[in-house]
């Protein structure tokens, strides 16, 4: 998450949040959803597979158990009486989307941010915070802050007590004076503290670590070190900006980047001659790199032009209390400057060309939002990135991947999801027109499958009209 600007937020919002109403949960999501056993034959449909091979046309792809039992030709299928017949004639099946830099909200998270403890707990659920990822296609997330309440979250949604994506953690380690609140983060001022808070994460069942901006160098090689040895993932910022000491921090075992900014940041100004040496210690280290490119994008839009932030009607999908943040207290449109817009607008068009330089080179990139911070949406926001993937010059096909098929080999469950192949989870979404023709068509969703449940258009708006009316 993007650092905000923490005392400016708590004067103003105290006095907004006394104003906010409680919002009940709607805990009837799960229960009106199809029974996840229910098995599906989609039958006549074209399916994008995400593997090596052309999509397979006029194919019928049957569903038992939560998972692909088999895709066949639809005149050789055998659909057995048991099974709920779901039309695809004239759509495209694809695996569901990874989203690879969010920040689940939770309660604490709310009370922390906005500096009021007392928020009740009833004023956030977590049908509310997962539905615009599902209603998105967004089906599986790493969350790169994660806090206790996130593997509460993981283990609803197992219990299929709730519906939602399905949810990676990563959990975060500062250095000494972090920069967001303790709870939020972990401190490691040294090297052995770093090791603990590693043993730590591991211990509580996080899949990642990730570094920030303040961790000090020789901290951060302890950290990689004890990551590498309990098999835990390592992600994040690239500390030591403008220390000029990239090659010590870029270092084997530091596995992705959270963000291209990182690099457009670790110097004074974003030095587009040193987008070569950044290729190449990627390569070196085996390094991938998790865009946000529509972050900065967004940061940009907004500081530039305030008013966009009331037309956009993806806003509503956001917590009312968080909504009243970015809309009317948005921290990064108090900090704006022409200094501030100039320098921005430099970091976008590095991004640009360093992932463009990225993807020629054949550094794996994937795709990830960072929402909710000011102006990105979950859910709605994969899109922006996809399509802010392709304008840095990915294809088509290379945009789908980034948020199928590779994030799921980085974070080691390809085998059980990804693509569409016979025995992996049916995440899956059934879509209106071809996305490999143009990766905006993954916005025009027809139905969500998630882990074998199906989720017509008709119920996720119904559900994403009553929580846009909060
Ligand atoms: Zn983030």
């Amino acid at each position: 998450m993007k650092p905000l600007i923490h005392a400016a937020f708590a004067a103003v919002l105290l006095a907004i949040l006394t104003s906010v109403a409680c919002l009940p949960g709607s805990e009837a999501f799960a229960a009106a959803v199809n029974d996840p056993q229910q098995a599906l034959a989609i039958e006549n449909v074209t399916v994008v597979t995400m593997t090596d091979q052309q999509p397979i046309k006029d194919a019928t792809v049957l569903i038992r158990g939560g998972r692909i039992e088999a895709i066949a030709p639809a005149t050789a299928a055998t659909v057995t009486p048991d099974m709920r017949r779901i039309n695809g004639r004239g759509k495209w099946l694809m695996p569901g989307l990874t989203d690879m830099h969010v920040h689940l909200e939770n309660i604490r998270m709310l009370r922390l941010l906005l500096n009021k403890p007392d928020i009740p707990a009833s004023a956030l659920s977590n049908d509310d915070v997962f539905l615009p990822y599902v209603a998105n296609g967004v089906l599986q997330v790493l969350d790169l802050q994660g806090m206790s309440e996130t593997i509460g979250q993981r283990v609803e949604i197992e219990a299929g007590r709730v519906v939602g994506p399905r949810i990676l953690a990563a959990a975060m380690i500062d250095g000494s004076q972090p920069i967001w609140p303790v709870g939020m983060t972990r401190v490691a001022a040294t090297p052995e503290a770093g090791r603990q808070a590693v043993r730590d994460a591991a211990a509580e069942n996080y899949d990642a670590i990730k570094v920030y901006s303040r961790l000090n160098i020789e901290t951060l090689e302890a950290i990689v070190d004890e990551a590498r040895m309990l098999k835990l993932s390592v992600i994040g910022h690239l500390p030591g900006r403008e220390s000029g000491r990239i090659a010590e921090v870029l270092r084997p075992g530091f596995g992705m980047v959270a963000h291209a900014e990182e690099f457009a940041l670790h110097t004074r100004e974003p030095s587009f001659d040193a987008i070569p040496q950044y290729v190449e210690l990627m390569k070196r280290n085996g390094a991938w790199l998790t865009a946000t490119l529509s972050l900065d994008e967004r940061l940009l839009e907004q500081i530039s032009d305030p008013d966009s932030l009331r037309t956009r009607s993806e806003l509503r999908a956001l917590h009312p209390m968080w909504r009243e943040v970015v809309v009317n207290h948005n921290p990064y449109i108090a900090s704006a400057s022409a200094e501030r817009i100039a320098a921005l607008q430099k970091i976008v068009e590095f991004n640009r060309e360093l992932v463009g330089a990225f993807v020629a080179a054949g550094v794996p990139v994937v795709a990830g939002t960072d929402a909710p911070v000011p102006g990105i949406v979950p859910g709605f926001s994969i899109h922006d990135e996809l399509a802010a993937l392709v304008r840095a010059g990915m294809t088509h096909r290379q945009a789908l991947e980034a948020a199928t098929r590779l994030p799921c080999e980085w974070l080691g469950v390809l085998s059980d999801r990804g693509t569409v192949e016979p025995g992996k989870q049916a995440d899956l979404l059934l879509l209106e027109a071809d996305p490999l023709k143009n990766v905006s068509n993954a916005r025009r969703i027809s139905a969500v499958i998630l882990g074998g449940r199906y989720l017509p258009r008709q119920t996720l708006d119904e559900r994403m009209g009553e929580l846009m009316q909060k």
